[in-house]
């Protein structure tokens, strides 16, 4: 029987699709069965992301409007074909095009048969963010560590639990260790003291993202990246493994090793 999890946010541009592409493949890849559904109506993205775009046949509004049954639309995974499969969003039409009566069937169609059924929800609180949770069994919060961010989340905080979906959880993504030890990015305490939630996972901001997403692979599989570590944890964590929290620490490159014993610091490293 699957657990149906939706990730959400508010905020947009915070890691919902990320988070969403890296940890259905963290957990299919720890060997559960596993399918992701892209929620955000028009503004389909999870394909991209996972590097499916060019296999999609049909979405999740032809599955919704009765033109092809789940199981047909659905794409399996390059990487876990057995293990991981992608229900794309339609490109072209709107978000109202789905609502929640059919969120809720389309899940309980797939619980028989998977572990895990990960909704990547759309930015708002609106209709498309209502669909998103309305087959959800749980729910993951995506913030990232800055006030607009963190106040869009504690909008869904309360919305989550008026829905009768539980307390959610928290990841904390894109955390600059340096920064947060300079004061000039919120901590993951101040974080959590505003929103009184349990926090699942810190993600550090990793410039191995954005050139991987662009080639459709996720950082989950590539052993250096530390964004892909936090990912994997997250994922374990979710199947109800106790890993321990690692302290927040910046990769330091040697040459700013030798450097900073002296006080000095490269141009551009002030991030
Ligand atoms: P959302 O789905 O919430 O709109 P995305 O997952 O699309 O957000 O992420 C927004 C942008 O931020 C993308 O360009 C993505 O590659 C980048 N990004 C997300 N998480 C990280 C991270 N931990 N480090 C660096 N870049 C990230
Ligand atoms: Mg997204």
């Amino acid at each position: 029987m699957a657990r149906v999890i939706t990730i959400t946010s508010g905020k947009g541009g915070v890691g919902k699709t990320t988070s969403s592409a890296n940890l259905g493949t963290a957990l299919a890849q720890q060997g559960a069965k596993v399918v992701v559904i892209d929620a955000d109506i028009g503004l389909r993205n999870l394909d991209a992301v996972m590097g499916l775009e060019n296999r999609i046949v049909y979405d999740i509004v032809d599955v919704v409007e009765g033109r092809a049954p789940v199981r047909k639309a659905l794409i399996r995974d390059k990487h876990f074909p057995e293990h991981l499969s992608l229900l794309p969003a339609s490109q072209t039409r709107d978000k109202d095009s789905v609502n929640q009566d059919d969120m809720i069937e389309l899940t309980n169609q797939l619980r028989a048969d998977y572990d895990f059924v990960f909704i990547d929800s759309p930015a708002g609180i609106e209709s498309g963010f209502r669909n998103a949770i309305a087959g959800a069994d749980e729910v993951i919060i995506v913030t990232t560590p800055e006030v607009s961010a963190v106040r869009d989340a504690d909008r869904i905080v309360g919305l989550v639990e008026a829905a009768d979906k539980g307390k959610p959880r928290l990841i904390i993504n894109r955390i600059k260790a340096r920064m947060v030890n300079r004061g000039e990015m919120l901590s993951i305490e101040d974080v959590l003291q505003i929103l009184a939630i349990d926090l699942i996972g810190v993600v550090p901001d990793d410039e191995l993202i954005v050139p991987a997403t662009n080639r459709g692979e996720v950082v989950v599989l590539d052993k250096t990246s530390p964004a892909g570590r936090s990912f994997d944890e997250i994922a374990r964590r979710i199947r109800g493994e106790d890993v321990p929290f690692t302290p927040l620490t910046e990769h330091v490159g040697l040459f700013e090793r030798l450097f900073g014993a002296l006080g000095w610091r490269p141009r551009g490293s002030e991030r």
